[in-house]
């Protein structure tokens, strides 16, 4: 066994159906009263229902929360936190509302209560990525971390057919880049490969059932893994691209790690044999990146970036982007070389043959 370091976090995690009617107790095991609670402007109704199941527990509710956490959001949710005095903070939503309770958290301290109703896996990681400008920037800060984490299975039975086949993906991609890491370890692999595992059953049986609570049961515990093993381990190339793309064209962030997950899977897979084993293992296939590509259209997922709006003349800008700021990765990263992966993810061409992903021609 090589020698290895591992951080474990203080989260509590209740898991579960009908787990929502523990929030106002897990509200007073942290000794707050005054809860604000989150959502975005879509999923207001049910973060109404939660201001009333809380009664004199709540103090306001903020539906403003939107994607890539846009700092002057977050500065208007600030101002209602000091308006209403709110001790606390119940983020009910995906990603967007989770990423705008943690950038709460971080100017204020306050603690947070989460309750994920997609598989972006934020609710488990002490990273915040924010945006001003079209910039978005990632910090990771243990304030940021929420202290109780309430996975309800039954709040995530009324998430899209589309969204949760690339919600689902986008977790797997946390998954797949811990496990080829610099600083992974045997326990992070653990998790990524029963994350990427779960998922790959759940999925495509809520293609097609997307009610079954059992598969929702096991996607939702799957994201969980592969959003731990986002918070313990560094992600390389496929969420920095993601990041680029997301923050410069305000992408949607699921179905974009699902349009580049493949190609940057494939860029890596020479570098990093051991983790494409175990990506292969999980995904019952052959080959890593073939396997995530068929499962990705079997999902009926977008399979390009210009099916995502992206223009082919913002290409060269954002390979420059990605590639300005050196961050590990398995295979040496060059401009060339993202700006070739991007090319093959704008027109969702086949994957290119290992041979030609050598990691001695980057
Ligand atoms: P999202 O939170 O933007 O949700 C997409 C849409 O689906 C929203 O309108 C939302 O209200 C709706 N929705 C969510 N759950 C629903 C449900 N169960 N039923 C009906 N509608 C539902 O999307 P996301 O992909 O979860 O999050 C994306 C954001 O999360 C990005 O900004 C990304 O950067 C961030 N993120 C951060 C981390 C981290 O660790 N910091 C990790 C993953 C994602």
């Amino acid at each position: 066994m090589p020698p290895f370091t591992y951080m474990a976090w203080p989260v509590r995690v209740l898991f579960g159906s009908g787990t929502v009617a523990e929030l106002p107790q897990e509200i007073r095991r942290l000794g707050r009263q005054r809860a604000l609670v989150l959502s975005t402007p879509q999923q207001q109704a049910a973060a109404l229902r939660l201001v009333e199941q809380l009664g004199t527990l709540a103090a306001g509710h903020y539906a403003g929360a939107t994607m890539h956490t846009p700092v002057a959001v977050t500065e208007d949710a600030l101002a209602l936190v000091s308006r209403i005095d709110a001790d606390c903070i119940v983020s009910l939503g995906g990603g967007s509302t989770v990423g705008l309770g943690k950038a709460l958290a971080l100017r204020t301290d306050l603690p947070q209560i989460v309750i994920p109703t997609t598989y972006a896996g934020s609710e488990a990681t002490s990273i915040l990525g924010q945006t001003v400008d079209g910039r978005k920037t990632t910090l990771r800060d243990p304030k940021v971390l929420p202290e109780v984490i309430l996975y309800d299975v039954d709040l995530t039975l009324t998430l899209p057919g589309p969204l949760t086949a690339v919600s689902g993906m986008n977790a797997i991609a946390h998954a797949v880049e811990a496990l080829y890491a610099f600083d992974g370890n045997p326990v992070v692999s653990l998790l990524a490969e029963e994350g990427i595992r779960a998922l790959a059953r759940a999925l495509p049986r809520l293609a097609t059932t997307p009610h079954d609570r059992e598969a929702r049961s096991d996607a939702l515990y799957g994201a969980w893994l592969c959003g731990s093993v986002l918070n313990a381990a560094s992600m390389g190339l496929h969420h920095k691209l993601c990041h680029t793309l997301g923050g410069a064209l305000d992408l949607p962030h699921a179905e974009t790690h699902t349009v580049i997950l493949p190609h940057a899977a494939r860029f890596n897979a020479g570098a990093a044999p051991e983790a494409m084993a175990r990506i292969a293992r999980a995904l019952g296939t052959a080959d890593a990146a073939q396997g995530l590509l068929d499962l990705a259209i079997a999902l009926g997922a977008p399979s390009s970036l210009a099916a995502l709006g992206v223009r082919e003349a913002d290409l060269d800008r954002l390979a420059a982007f990605a590639a300005a700021v050196p961050y590990p990765n398995p295979r040496p990263i060059s401009e060339p070389s993202i700006r070739a992966l991007l090319g093959d993810a704008h027109r969702g061409a086949p994957l290119r043959p290992l041979a030609d992903r050598n990691p001695a021609r980057a």
